[in-house]
C-alpha cells in the first residue's frame, strides 16, 4: 500500500516507532505553511526557529534514505494550508493511504479529522509518542474527585514512573516537594555560566520569511541565531543543562534579575515542545547526573525541575484535552481591557516590565516567574482581555503551542479559567517583585510608596484588583487573609488607591 505520512512541525520525533520499522512504499511529508505563520502574529525567532528545525529534520530522515517531500514557504507548489497539500500530493503519488500522528492542537485535531473524512482513500492516526500521558489521562484522573490540584497528580506519575521513589509509596529524601527551598534570590552568585547558545547564519531564513510577507514580532540577530535546531542541538543544551546549571536550578527557580535573562533555566522547552527530545530522556537525564553528583548536587534542585516536566506539563496537557474546546472563551473575571502598547516594544518606565518585556522581544524566551508575576501580573491587575493576554503569548516565545500556552495563560496566570488551574489568582503588588529582583533598585518609581505620583503602580493595581474583584473571591479561601486586609483599609485609602489604578489603566503609556 502506498502510503503518504504527515510530520508536523511540533512532530520531530525522531525515536517515533515510524522509523524503527521497515518501510514499504512510504513518502513522509513536511510542509512550511501560512495557515501555521498566521494563525496569530509570531515572534520572527519563533518562526525561523520552526522552520530550521523541520529543514533539519527532513535532511535527517533523507540522508537515512526515507522518501521524503517538503514544501518550503516560497515553493510554487505550496498551497499553503494542509488540506490542499494533501489532496494535491494523495493524487499526484497515487497514494492509497493517508497517515498522520495525532496532533497536540485542537485546532489541528479537528482539522485533520475533517481532511480525513473528505478523502476517499483510508487514514489512520498514531500516537506521538512524546507524552507521559495519554491525552485522556487526567479526565481519568480525576473522575469523581471534586477539586483538581497538580500536585496529587504528581505524586501519582512519580510513582507510575518510579522517579526518585525511596519505596513503592514513598518519595526519595521523605517529601513530594521541596517548593519552598525554591525561592531565592540572586544577587551576584553563584556565578551564572553563560547559555549554551548556538551561532548560527539564518539570514537565507530571514529573507525567505519576508518575501513570503509574514508579518512577524520581535528582534532577531540574523547572524547569531541562538537556539538549538537539531537533535544533536538539543542533546547539548540538555547535557550543558545538568552539567552546568542543574546544581543551582531549584533554589533560583523563582528569581529575577535585569542582566541575566536565563539565569539558571533549562530553555529546553522548544526542543521538547518541537519534539526533538522526549521529557522521558529529559528527566532520566538530569535524575542520573544527580545520582552519579550527589555529593555536590541536593535533591530538591533535581526534583524542582522534575516536578515542572513529569508534573506541570503533563498536567497542562491533561487540562487542555479535557476543557477544549470551552476553555478558548473562558474569561471568568470579566476582563475587557486591552493590552497596552508597550507589550510590543518595551517602552515603559516600570523597569520590571521594561525588561521582561524587552527580554522577550530580543530572545523569544522569558523565564516562568518573568512571565506569570511580570508580564501576566500586569495584564491580570490592569484586567485585559485574556483574548489578547493569550494572542500575545502565543506569539512572543519560541516555545509558545496552544496546548501548554493557553492553559498557561488563560488559566494559571490571568485566572479566566475560574480556579481550574491555579486555586487563586497570581497576583502581587511591587514588594514580591523587589523581594525576587533587583528590578526595583534601578525603578522610575518607588516599590515602597502606594498612592503618590512617584508610587510603584503596581501597589495600587493590586488592591484595586481586589476591590474590583471581591465578587469574584468572596468565596475562595485562599484569598481570605488578603480580602480581609482590603475589608480593613479605610474609604479615604481605597478611594485614592481606585484613583491611582483607574489612571494607570486608562493612560498606561504614561506610566
Ligand atoms: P525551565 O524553567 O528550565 O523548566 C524546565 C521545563 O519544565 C520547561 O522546559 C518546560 O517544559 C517545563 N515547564 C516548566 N513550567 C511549566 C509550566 N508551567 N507548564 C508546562 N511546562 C512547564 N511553556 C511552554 O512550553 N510554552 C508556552 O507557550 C508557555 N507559556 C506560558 C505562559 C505563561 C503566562 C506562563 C506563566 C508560563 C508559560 N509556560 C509555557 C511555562 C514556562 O514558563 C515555560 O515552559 C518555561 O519558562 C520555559 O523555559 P525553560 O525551558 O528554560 O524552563
Ligand atoms: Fe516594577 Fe514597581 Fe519595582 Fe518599578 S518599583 S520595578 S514598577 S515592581
Amino acid at each position: 500500500v502506498k502510503k503518504l505520512r504527515l510530520i508536523l512541525g511540533d512532530q520531530l520525533n525522531h525515536q517515533h516507532s515510524w522509523f524503527q520499522e521497515e518501510q514499504d512504499d512510504t513518502i513522509y511529508v513536511l510542509m512550511e505553511m501560512r495557515q501555521e505563520t498566521d494563525y496569530t502574529v509570531h515572534h520572527i525567532q519563533k518562526v525561523v526557529g520552526f522552520f530550521l528545525a523541520m529543514r533539519n529534520f527532513a535532511e535527517y530522515l533523507t540522508n537515512r534514505q526515507y522518501e521524503v517531500i517538503y514544501y518550503h514557504i516560497n515553493d510554487k507548489e505550496n498551497n499553503q494550508t494542509l488540506a490542499e497539500n494533501l489532496k494535491q500530493l494523495i493524487k499526484k503519488n497515487d497514494i492509497e493511504k493517508f497517515e498522520y500522528q495525532l496532533p497536540d492542537e485542537y485546532r489541528l485535531d479537528q482539522q485533520l479529522k475533517e481532511i480525513c473524512k473528505s478523502l476517499s482513500i483510508d487514514s489512520e492516526a498514531y500516537d506521538t509518542e512524546h507524552f507521559l500521558t495519554t491525552r485522556n489521562d487526567l479526565e481519568k484522573f480525576y473522575d469523581g474527585k471534586k477539586q483538581m490540584t497538580m500536585e496529587y497528580f504528581y505524586r501519582d506519575m512519580r510513582k507510575k514512573y518510579d522517579i526518585m521513589m525511596a519505596t513503592k509509596n514513598d518519595p526519595e529524601g521523605g517529601k513530594w516537594n521541596f517548593d519552598k527551598s525554591n525561592r531565592k534570590k540572586w544577587t551576584g552568585t553563584p556565578e551564572i555560566p553563560h547559555e549554551r547558545g548556538f551561532r548560527k547564519d539564518v539570514s537565507h531564513l530571514v529573507k525567505e520569511i519576508e518575501q513570503a510577507g509574514i508579518k512577524t514580532m520581535g528582534n532577531i540577530n540574523e547572524k547569531s541565531f541562538n537556539w538549538p535546531s537539531s537533535r544533536e542541538d538539543s542533546l547539548s543544551v540538555l547535557n550543558y543543562f545538568c552539567k552546568n546549571l542543574l546544581v543551582h536550578f531549584g533554589d533560583f527557580q523563582d528569581a529575577l534579575h535585569t542582566d541575566h535573562a536565563y539565569l539558571f533555566h533549562s530553555r529546553l522547552s522548544f526542543c521538547m515542545n518541537t519534539k526533538m527530545l522526549s521529557p522521558k530522556e529529559v528527566i532520566d537525564s538530569a535524575i542520573s547526573y544527580y545520582y552519579e553528583h550527589k555529593d555536590k548536587i541536593d535533591i530538591s534542585q533535581v526534583e524542582g525541575f522534575v516536578r515542572q516536566i513529569l508534573g506541570w506539563r503533563e498536567y497542562m496537557r491533561g487540562i487542555y484535552w479535557l476543557k477544549m474546546p470551552g476553555y478558548r472563551r473562558r474569561n471568568k473575571l470579566d476582563n475587557q481591557n486591552e493590552l497596552p502598547p508597550f507589550y510590543w516594544d518595551g517602552k515603559t518606565k516600570m523597569n520590571c516590565l521594561h525588561h521582561a518585556i524587552t527580554q522577550s522581544l530580543d530572545n523569544a524566551y522569558a523565564h516562568h516567574i518573568q512571565r506569570l508575576m511580570i508580564t501576566g501580573n500586569y495584564a491580570l491587575l490592569t484586567q485585559c482581555h485574556p483574548d489578547e493576554v493569550d494572542a500575545w503569548y502565543l506569539g512572543i516565545y519560541i516555545d509558545a503551542i496552544e496546548w501548554v500556552e493557553i492553559t498557561n495563560t488563560r488559566g494559571m496566570s490571568q485566572f479566566a479559567d475560574g480556579g481550574i488551574v491555579a486555586t487563586k489568582p497570581y497576583v502581587s503588588s511591587g514588594s514580591y517583585i523587589n523581594k525576587m529582583s533587583n528590578y526595583c533598585k534601578n525603578c522610575h518609581y518607588k516599590v515602597s510608596k502606594k498612592t503618590e505620583n512617584d508610587a510603584c503602580p503596581f501597589n495600587s493595581l493590586y488592591w484595586n484588583f481586589l476591590d474590583d474583584k471581591k465578587e469574584f473571591f468572596k468565596n475562595n479561601q485562599r484569598m481570605n487573609m488578603m480580602m480581609s486586609l482590603l475589608e480593613k483599609k479605610d474609604a479615604k485609602e481605597i478611594s485614592k488607591i481606585k484613583e491611582r489604578a483607574a489612571l494607570i489603566i486608562k493612560n498606561p503609556t504614561d506610566f
